[in-house]
């Protein structure tokens, strides 16, 4: 679900007893205004609330209240007197039409301090302006470790030898998907495994169609590159999206890192998935070898060509037993600097802090992801005997996942109705 950024009850204007519905004075991130409190008793100055879409709808401790600030708040007041007047025109020119490749690329290239908190900043208040302050939260089980492919860089290709394959079974996946939405309250969860076709179209098709049953929730498949009959299928069965990276555009650094794959049948499967409907999400690997700010930029404007709904970028992290071992592992900076410049480039899509990410910054990664202008997180849910086996690199951060849950998977009538039906709008058009 969501989490907003709370705000303090400054005055009660009226509220009426026996009515659910009062009119109180806030200030919060958007500075001080006017909104209605629903279904919040004996709310008074002082108080903080959590509000959606200009309603408050949950009240919330002082202490909490500043945990989730301390989470969630940009840093304060820049001044950008002391800015080069190019580099503002430049940052500005993604309202009048979007950013040019070469501009793309002087941004990514940027390592000066103030131009880089300008640039996070700004894609932070293009955040704000286009998708107000929810943050949302997803969950991901990983269902299958086994995988046909041999990418360089992933941990669970099929040469790794010390793998400890797994695979859930349909009951299990349900199971799973189950628990973490009626319990927990999630309602948008990806499935994801590695290319692994012991699950037939039909096995997919059915697990779907099982969680449907069980919950009401948003399912995206992450698995790979199945044939669009099995897209089509698994649509049909009750999918909203489809995750899956280009990883690069760049075709000679594509074919370099994947040996018998081919990067012009991923695309046209792209393409193929966005036509049938999918919500997509798609993006690409950073830190791999030999890739310039120039392939990077044509990786984000890649993204947009394909109508991506969801931008999943991250770093690569090198991981044991394969090719890439020994390659330094992308730079959280320029993780950084590519979310705020996918924020510019497409202001409206849905942008996750990435797990990798947040393994190279902890809890700070996922801070500063989400005031450089991503908006939602994406949490495991993956049952905990499976989870150290779903290795595509080492060390997976987690952490702080219980005030997220605490109150970004609120499950009250209100809220829930309201952020159902944007996401309705969002995923189902
Ligand atoms: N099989 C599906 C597919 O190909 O889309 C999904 C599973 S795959 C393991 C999920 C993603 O993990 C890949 O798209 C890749 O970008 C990412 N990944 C794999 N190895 C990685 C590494 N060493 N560092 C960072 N990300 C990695």
């Amino acid at each position: 679900m969501c989490l907003t950024i709370p705000a303090k009850v400054l005055s009660v204007e009226n509220s009426v007893a026996g009515s659910s519905v009062a009119d109180i004075t806030v200030e919060g991130s958007g500075g001080v205004r006017k909104i209605q409190a629903v279904e919040l008793p004996g709310l008074k100055a002082g108080d903080w609330v959590l509000c959606a879409y200009d309603v408050a709808i949950r009240r919330i401790s002082q202490t909490d209240a500043g945990e989730i600030l301390a989470l969630l708040e940009p840093k304060g007041h820049i001044d950008v007197s002391r800015l080069d007047r190019e580099f503002l025109e430049l940052l500005k020119s993604h309202a009048a039409g979007g950013l040019s490749k070469e501009n793309i690329i002087r941004l990514l290239k940027t390592e000066d301090p103030l131009e880089l908190e300008t640039l996070f900043a700004e894609a932070n208040t293009v955040r704000q302006a286009h998708l107000k302050d929810f943050f949302c939260i997803h969950g991901i089980v990983e269902f299958s470790n086994h995988c046909v492919r041999d990418c360089f860089y992933c941990g669970l290709r099929k040469g790794s030898a010390d793998v400890r394959r797994y695979r859930m079974t349909p009951d299990e996946i349900a199971e799973t998907a189950g628990d973490a939405v009626n319990r927990r309250g999630y309602k948008l969860i990806v499935l994801q495994s590695g290319d692994d076709f012991y699950y037939t179209d039909d096995m997919l098709a059915d697990i779907i169609v099982r969680i449907k049953k069980i919950c009401r929730v948003f399912v995206f498949m992450s698995v790979g590159e199945r044939s669009l009959e099995c897209y089509v299928r698994m649509k049909a069965a009750g999918a909203s999206g489809a995750l899956m990276r280009f990883e690069t555009s760049n075709r000679a650094l594509y074919d370099s890192i994947h040996p018998g794959q081919l990067l012009d049948k991923r695309l046209e499967l792209l393409k193929g998935i966005k036509k049938l409907g999918y919500y997509l999400a798609s993006g690409f690997l950073i830190g791999l070898p030999g890739q310039t700010e120039e392939a990077i930029a044509e990786d984000i404007i890649t993204m947009k060509e394909l109508g991506a709904n969801m931008v999943s970028v991250g770093p690569f992290i090198p991981c044991q037993s394969t090719p890439l071992a020994g390659h330094p592992a992308g730079s959280a900076q320029m993780a950084l600097k590519v979310t705020a410049v996918s924020r510019l480039f497409m202001p409206k899509a849905k942008i996750p802090v990435t797990t990798a990410l947040e393994t190279i910054e902890s809890e700070e990664g996922r801070r500063l992801g989400l005031s450089s202008g991503a908006n939602s997180l994406m949490f495991n849910l993956t049952p905990e005997k499976y989870r150290g086996h779903y290795r595509i690199y080492p060390d997976k951060y987690h952490g702080k996942e219980e005030i997220w849950e605490n109150y970004g998977l609120f499950k009250e009538a209100l809220s829930y109705r309201m952020l159902e039906k944007k996401m309705f709008e969002e995923f189902e058009k």
